[in-house]
């Protein structure tokens, strides 16, 4: 099931990622497409901030994986943009990372397309203007956590 969301400023991609942060259990991953400038970095920052974790994500670029603890669940945020075989992916630590109190939120994930879950919640940004951003959140059939969000 695809639901479609339309954001006009960063802040309202923030105010959606807050609703999505807030419907969010550990064990999901985010599977994020849609090009550089997107917009996947400043979601993942409200999707932080609707889990309880923060305002204070930013681009996981040169680490490859910022990690966001909170008592009882936790947002890692990966960047696969660099990743290329399997052997880098495994430096990451993106296998060790999953567990029952852990969200993933994989920017690029179009470069790990093999190691994704079956049910990973896909969401794509696409670039419609400036300010103007389409967002399509992907789950897998029967869950309907994103289906009739406001923001
Ligand atoms: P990505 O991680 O996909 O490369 P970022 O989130 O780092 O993208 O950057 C998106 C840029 O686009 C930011 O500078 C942000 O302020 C700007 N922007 C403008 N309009 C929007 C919008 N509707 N949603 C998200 N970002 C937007
Ligand atoms: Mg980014």
């Amino acid at each position: 099931m695809t639901k479609v969301y339309k954001t006009s400023s960063a802040a309202e991609t923030i105010a959606l990622g807050e609703e999505i942060g807030r419907r969010l259990k550990g064990g999901d991953l985010i599977a994020y497409s849609g090009g550089l400038g997107a917009g996947k970095t400043t979601i993942t920052r409200g999707i932080s901030i609707g889990m309880g974790l923060g305002d204070e994500v930013t681009s996981p670029t040169f680490a490859l994986v910022n990690e966001y603890r909170g008592d009882s669940l936790s947002l890692i945020h990966f960047d696969m943009y660099r990743i290329n075989s399997a052997d880098d992916l495994e430096t990451t630590g993106f296998f060790d990372y999953m567990d029952e109190d852990t969200v993933l939120a994989v920017e690029w994930s179009e470069n790990i397309a093999e190691e994704l879950p079956e049910d990973a919640l896909r969401i794509d940004i696409q670039r419609i203007d400036e300010d103007s951003r389409e967002i399509s959140i992907t789950a897998p059939e029967g869950d309907d956590r994103f289906e009739d969000i406001s923001y």
